[in-house]
């Protein structure tokens, strides 16, 4: 396993986890200043930047992705099921423009809140059927833009409202269907605020091996959570034995940033030096 201590060469910021303290370009340069040398931006931030002038704030202040966040919400009523197609095919196209190593997909949960104005279901395995289906139209594009795809399997609380694929063991059953030659094209996001619960994630982990762990994220569960979106720990600050998944990931070869994602209320109201000195230091002493 490799050692994090020494430095954060190794670090990626998500940038959703200091979207409330500046705009992409702030984070981009607050980044740059203490060293953080990758991110993963969220599309929301970008667009709100401009998709060239993010482009550009990435190239001047060098530095690397690790993953573009997020395509996916593939569930929607057939009045908005071309609309959901459509974003998603723009948001390749984005995340090749950036330089990103992966589009990381948030597959959708139920029609009616993945994708405004679906008329409601309760059908979840439709859902799920729906999410196959839009996957496998993505792939094609996604191959013939040679932009890997990141499934990333939310914990099942979000099954409803975000996503309906839910487990690790889900999420590679899908792979394998898809993408039986395992192209490298089709793989996972791990995060372990995601999957540190279930039973199987080692076995997962072993399963998915090093070509589909194409992400890998960190924050921590804190106990007793008290929003089931935005109160996210910071390493170390919960329950999750983050280094236990981390040497899994990496016998298997895993060798890509390690992705600090925190969506939290919390942090969102603490200042942006705070945060990312608080983030370097956790990650060499709790990753
Ligand atoms: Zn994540």
């Amino acid at each position: 396993m490799r050692d994090l201590s020494t430095d954060h060469r190794w670090l990626s910021l998500n940038t959703a986890t200091v979207r409330k303290q500046a705009d992409f370009v702030g984070i981009v340069e607050a980044c740059a200043k203490k060293g953080i040398r990758v991110v993963s931006p969220w599309r929301d931030q970008v667009a709100q930047v401009g998709l060239d002038r993010a482009v550009r704030a990435v190239k001047d202040a060098g530095l690397d992705l690790s993953g573009y966040c997020r395509g996916g919400m593939f569930t929607a009523d057939d009045v908005h099921l071309q609309e959901a197609r459509d974003d998603n095919r723009r948001a390749v196209d984005e995340a090749k423009a950036l330089g990103a190593p992966c589009l990381v997909l948030v597959v959708g949960g139920l029609p009616q809140y993945s994708r405004p104005g679906s008329v409601a279901s309760k059908d979840i395995g439709a859902a799920q059927r729906q999410v196959e289906e839009g996957l496998a139209e993505l792939l094609a594009y996604a191959r013939a833009a040679n932009m890997p795809l990141a499934l990333e399997p939310l914990h099942p609380m979000y099954a409803a409202d975000r996503a309906c694929v839910n487990t690790m063991r889900q999420a590679l059953d899908i792979c394998e269907r898809l993408d039986p030659g395992n192209s490298g094209m089709m793989g996972l996001a791990v995060d372990t605020y995601h999957v540190w619960w279930d039973f199987e994630v080692l076995a997962q982990i072993r399963r998915a091996g090093q070509k589909r762990l194409l992400a890998f994220h960190v924050c921590d569960w804190l106990v007793p959570t008290k929003d089931m979106l935005l109160d996210r720990g910071m390493m170390g600050d919960g329950v999750i034995d983050i280094p236990h998944l981390r040497r899994a990931v990496e016998a298997e070869g895993f060798a890509g940033y390690v992705e600090v994602e925190i969506l939290s209320s919390d942090w969102w109201g603490r200042p942006l030096d705070e945060v990312l000195d608080t983030t370097i230091q956790r990650f060499k002493t709790a990753v």
